[in-house]
């Protein structure tokens, strides 16, 4: 612990920088200094090594305080080796996460499955599984629709065919955990098992790395599909497409891409679950003498709708079989037509006396009353 650099100097930040300073510091070294970027490199190591191990204790709040206080001795043994990887890694999700599409992309392809994942000690691992957030309209989701996605997965690598080493390279025991995968460290009174930084799991290290995937295995890709979104989907659903993912690795299996979709509001429709609800304005003569009316549909369709007569303000009529698809079915939900009587705002003459005259014919009313408030309130 002699030449142990300063956390706050390894960040490169400020003693009284914020959460955000320090996660933002963080990630540039880690993207920098990466061992999968930078294969072989110690002094990269090192590097990520220290600053990962700076993050660890000022990224917490009980560890930050101790260090600030009483140095490296307030951390001691809380915080030795790779110990710091599990915390660490666990911030990884929000250290790149909300940064946009962008920075997850980054996250993934440095980090991989890489985290969770391998576990086997060289045998086959699941692929991560990504998330593609797909935005709709309202109609497409009602009635269906194909999109072109674009997004970047890892494949394997076609050079080395996911075995990660050079043509003729081998694999050797991993140095740090003895091939075992996992290391074990004391943490305060715990001894804490967890996967080899080394080797991320695998028990091996490759001599000599494939150059096209720096010892990965698996390459970055760009791959472009076509989804056909079926009628009737709603916001928030998730289509979970298999093995488009990133690839597995040792023989895995790859994780599969989900696809969440995002579904916009319309100006004038709303929808709750297969029902489809809108508005539609009458006159207060309609209103009283009934009237045949038309509706335009979500689909632009015409419907012919019967308005009674004496139709109250607010009353909810509905067309049947007019609403959204039920998804991989014939049958569809409702139209409900909520009916807003408009009170005219301004009059012509004729119409003025039109009306005075029927307020002089009109039943008069035997004296003030209440109407109940559940009849107005609604
Ligand atoms: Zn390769
Ligand atoms: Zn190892």
């Amino acid at each position: 612990m002699a030449n142990k650099r300063d956390y706050y100097e390894v960040l490169g930040v400020e003693k009284n920088a914020t959460q955000d300073d320090i996660k933002k510091a963080y990630r540039k070294l880690a993207i920098q200094y990466h061992p999968d970027r930078n294969p072989g490199d110690k002094t990269a190591e090192e590097k990520f090594k220290e600053a990962t191990e700076a993050y660890e204790v000022l990224s917490d709040d009980e560890k930050r305080p101790l260090y600030d206080q009483y140095g490296f001795a307030g951390v001691e043994g809380m915080n030795q080796g790779g110990a710091q990887y599990s915390h660490a890694f666990h911030d990884f999700s929000d250290l790149f996460g909300g940064m946009g599409g962008g920075f997850s992309d980054i996250f993934e392809s440095i980090f991989g499955g890489g985290m969770g994942g391998r576990h086997a000690q060289g045998g086959p691992a699941h692929g991560a599984s990504l998330r593609y957030d797909l935005e709709l309209t309202f109609s497409e989701a009602v009635y269906g629709t194909k999109k072109d996605i674009h997004f970047k997965h890892n494949e394997q690598c076609e050079t080395c065919h996911g075995s990660g080493g050079a043509p003729g390279s081998s694999k050797k025991t991993c140095t740090m955990c003895q091939g075992m995968g996992q290391i074990r460290r004391s943490s305060g009174f715990f001894a804490v098992q967890q996967t080899c930084p080394q080797c991320h799991g695998s028990g091996t290290t490759i001599d000599n790395p494939c150059v096209s995937c720096h010892g990965t295995g698996v390459q970055e890709k760009n791959k472009k599909m076509t989804l056909t979104i079926p009628a009737g989907v709603d916001n928030g659903k998730r289509i979970a497409i298999p093995h488009q993912g990133d690839a597995g690795e040792n023989g895995g299996t790859a994780g599969d891409l989900i696809v969440v979709l995002h579904v916009q509001p319309h100006a004038y429709f709303e929808r709750d679950a297969h029902d489809l609800y809108c508005a539609v304005p009458i006159t207060i003569s309609q209103a009283a003498l009934g009237a045949d009316i038309t509706v335009t549909a979500l689909d632009g369709k015409r419907i012919d709708l019967k308005i009674p007569a004496g139709t109250e303000n607010g009353k909810m009529l509905r067309i049947k079989g007019e609403g959204v698809p039920v998804t991989n079915s014939s049958r569809k939900g409702d139209l409900y037509v909520k009916i807003m009587v408009q009170v005219p705002q301004r009059l012509t003459a004729e119409q003025r006396e039109v009306l005075k005259r029927y307020m002089e014919i009109e039943r008069p009313t035997n004296a003030p009353q209440l109407i109940r408030l559940s009849s107005l309130a609604r």
